[in-house]
């Protein structure tokens, strides 16, 4: 019998690129996604890429009824739903200090809703999208999954909201289990070049930018800050290949489906730290493409440099981020320069 995972935010940049990783490993992907941050043009590429139909529905993950309905459906077609992956959500640092209950209200009230849903349909595990920033300020570097938690703004607070309830959820009945997923920074896109990340505007994040400037449709990367005690002076974050990630997603499943229930928390990176610049000149040299930039101040909220120990991920979820940054690079060019408007 086949094995259906219930995906929210299936169609995002990192929850298309695991549906791909899903499909490949045998499981029944279904996708609850409003596209309030993506389209339904990303379940066809997947279909495209993968050969396979993918189930979805659009729908808020707010609303019980719409839950109610998809954990009915996979009853009703013979495979229930074991497993919950969570990404839905929103994940604007900037836009969660301007309009912050917009953002408990998606990211935590979404996932009480959500939990409420999978108690009603005995949906017992859950794979959570949590993130580096819960960590704050390193007090000591590489991060450590004890590492206290001390996220710095709404967005931050957020996942680390949700992590505890999960944690509360998961005490409060010995069958449930939770993995929190930490990430550090995905970059690139399927190798493919059929699905990728395409952001709403100005992108906030750096790579997107790098690739937007590359292919001309802004001027020149604006670096902010080359003050900070690094070895070149810029920000340094630990970037993973969105796949790896992706592929983490499913190793995170069968943990749930194997571990003794409980409550968890995962570093996903690849334990080594990039600065800006170092990951600029690593696209030029990869693509061949010149990326003008201009250095600015740092950017408010901005640490200098983090990045993960994945040992945890690698000895119990048997997972290891494999692609380099070169990787990483050429696919995410790949990607935008055979899609210059994105999936528009
Ligand atoms: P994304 O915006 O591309 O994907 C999120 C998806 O969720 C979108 O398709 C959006 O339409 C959907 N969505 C949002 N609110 C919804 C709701 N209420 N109901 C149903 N669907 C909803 O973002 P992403 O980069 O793929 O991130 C996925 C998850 O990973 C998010 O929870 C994000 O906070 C987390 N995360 C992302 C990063 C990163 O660098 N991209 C890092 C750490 C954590
Ligand atoms: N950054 C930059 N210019 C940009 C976007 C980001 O110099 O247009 C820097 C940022 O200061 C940080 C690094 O790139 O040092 C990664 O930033 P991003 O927003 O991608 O990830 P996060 O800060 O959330 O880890």
């Amino acid at each position: 019998m086949k094995t259906s995972v219930l995906v929210t935010g299936g169609a995002g940049y990192i929850g298309s690129h695991t549906l791909v990783e899903f499909l490949a490993a045998g499981y029944h992907p279904i996708v609850l996604d409003n596209f309030c941050n993506s389209s339904p043009g990303v379940l066809r590429r997947v279909e495209a890429l993968t050969g396979r139909s993918v189930t979805w529905r659009e729908g808020d993950v707010r609303d019980a009824s719409v839950l109610d309905a998809l954990f009915s459906l996979a009853r009703e077609q013979g495979a229930p739903v074991e497993c919950v992956v969570h990404f839905a959500g929103l994940k604007a640092v900037g836009e969660s200090v301007a309009k912050p209950l917009d953002y408990y209200d998606n990211n935590v009230y979404g996932s009480i809703v959500l939990l409420q849903a999978m108690e009603r349909a005995q949906v017992r595990r859950i794979v959570f999208s949590s993130s580096a920033t819960v960590y704050g300020e390193p007090r000591s570097l590489p991060y450590t999954e004890d590492h206290p938690l001390a996220p710095t703004n709404p967005y931050g607070r957020t996942k680390a909201m949700v992590e505890a309830m999960l944690a509360d959820w998961c005490a409060a009945d010995p069958g449930r289990t939770a993995v929190n997923l930490r990430y550090f920074n995905p970059i690139g896109a399927h190798a493919s070049g059929q699905i990728g990340e395409s952001p709403r505007g100005t992108p906030n994040n750096l790579f997107p930018y790098i690739t937007q400037v590359a292919i001309g449709k802004r001027e020149k990367l604006l670096v902010f800050g080359n003050d900070y005690p690094t070895p070149d002076g810029t920000g340094v974050r630990d970037y993973l290949h969105v796949s790896d990630l992706a592929d983490g997603h499913v190793k995170a499943v069968e943990y749930a489906r194997r571990a003794r229930p409980g409550c968890f928390a995962f570093n996903l990176g690849t334990g080594r730290g990039t600065s800006v610049l170092e990951l600029v000149k690593a696209f030029e040299s990869t693509t061949g493409r010149t990326v003008p930039y201009e250095i600015l101040g740092r950017r408010p909220g901005d640490v200098a440099q983090m990045w993960a120990d994945p040992s945890a991920a690698n000895e119990l979820l048997g997972w290891r981020a494999s692609r380099s940054i070169e990787d990483m690079c050429r696919d995410g060019w790949r990607w935008q320069s055979q899609n210059p408007d994105g999936y528009v």
